[in-house]
């Protein structure tokens, strides 16, 4: 019997819809997987919190949560406060506060979807874009001079250590490494960025040294973007920077279908701290309310939550679900071109759940 103590935080917009939609399908798995229960503590961080009391979360937030298995995340921005604001006051404080430095997205065109490319290369996708999540150009250092002056200044440094370098690239070989094509492309863009993108290049080949069993292409960011979109099969594994990985795996979601279905999961391959599971997209503000928000994304991301507790057959029998559902027309949302709502799709995956046994591996 394995409780898992899941922090749930639905934040901002639609966050709280998909969470809890997700919250009921994890339960619906815990009826019918053995040995599974969840011990969900909700947390009412985000923009209204930050109006009730002028900041995002607690000033010991961290400390609430840091002896949770796992957290269990929506999304954060407010139509009316600054996005740095939330961004940096919830989401990143966690993230970089427990020091979550492995973000990691994997992209496939699940059955029944179509995506934008023609769909002989839309199939071919199937990738897991691993993004450092911990400096690099989101490290947030840098500053404001002569404000609201003409020579007023904004500058943000990219910062790239050694150490940071060295581990997320361990983590990109090993997760590569893990998949049956030990195939791994490493992202730079050190012809224009002399200094730091130099440092990642020279530390990822040295870290590459220990990984003789993968197979290794480098690309610039900007030809990855064309590579994604020509010849999507010729990609398995990625490993970029904070902020070009940002960027690719927004694509790689359009590619795949939707912003509504790429999850996320910010790990700390340490565990010493709970790791953080979130679909990709952001609040939502044109549908927030509406009920047709796609749950698919925070499904995935509840997916990964599993594997990463080591509920490896609850992970998988959820992707079936899934994958099940989006092969049916009438369930999918208005973004995948249907019109189910929120509730459809998930009671939809929650029977699926409930119906489906656990597929051998
Ligand atoms: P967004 O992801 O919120 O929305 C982009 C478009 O995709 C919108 O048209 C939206 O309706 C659609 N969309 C997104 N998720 C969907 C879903 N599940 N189902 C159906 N349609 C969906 O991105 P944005 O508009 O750039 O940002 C809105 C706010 O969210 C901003 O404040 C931004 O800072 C924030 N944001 C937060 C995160 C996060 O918390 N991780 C990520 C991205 C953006
Ligand atoms: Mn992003």
């Amino acid at each position: 019997m394995s409780l898992h103590k899941i922090a749930v935080i639905g934040g901002d917009g639609i966050g709280p819809e998909v969470v809890e939609a997700g919250v009921e399908v994890l339960e619906a798995l815990a009826a019918v997987e053995p040995g599974l229960a969840f011990d969900f503590k909700r947390f009412d961080w985000g923009s209204d919190y930050y109006r009730r009391n002028g900041r995002m979360m607690p000033q010991d937030g961290l400390e609430q949560i840091k002896g949770f298995d796992a957290i269990y995340f929506g999304s954060v921005g407010d139509p009316n406060l600054p996005d740095d604001v939330t961004l940096w006051g919830l989401r990143l404080a966690i993230c970089q506060g427990f020091d979550q430095y492995a973000n990691v997205r994997p992209t496939r065109l699940l059955p029944g979807l179509t995506g934008p490319l023609r769909p002989d290369l839309g199939k071919q996708i199937d990738w897991v874009i691993v993004r450092e999540n911990s400096e690099g150009e989101y490290a947030g250092v840098g500053g404001r001079a002569h404000r609201g002056l003409p020579i007023e200044v904004g500058i943000d440094v990219a910062v790239f250590t050694r150490a940071g370098i060295e581990r997320i690239a361990r983590f990109a070989c090993e997760l590569a490494l893990s998949r049956p094509r030990k195939l791994l492309t490493v992202v730079t863009k050190s012809n224009a960025q002399r200094h730091g993108m130099v440092l990642w290049d020279e530390v990822v080949r040295g870290v590459l040294r220990d990984y003789p069993g993968l197979s290794v292409d480098w690309m610039l960011v900007d030809a990855m973007t064309q590579r994604m979109v020509n010849k999507p099969g010729s990609i398995d594994t990625v490993l970029a920077t904070n902020l070009h990985a940002d960027i690719l795996s927004d694509l790689a979601a359009a590619l795949g279908g939707s912003l509504g279905i790429g999850s996320t999961s910010n790990i700390d391959p340490s565990r010493s701290r709970p790791s953080m599971f979130e679909p990709i997209h952001g609040s939502a503000f044109d549908i927030t309310g509406k009920g047709v928000a796609n749950p698919l994304g925070s499904f995935w991301t509840a997916s990964l939550m599993l594997e990463h507790l080591g509920e490896q057959a609850a992970a998988r029998r959820l992707m079936v679900a899934i994958e099940l559902v989006t092969d049916r027309a009438e369930y999918l949302s208005p973004d995948l071109g249907g019109a189910a709502s929120t509730a459809e799709v998930t009671s939809a995956v929650i029977a699926a759940v409930s119906g489906v046994n656990s597929p051998s591996s």
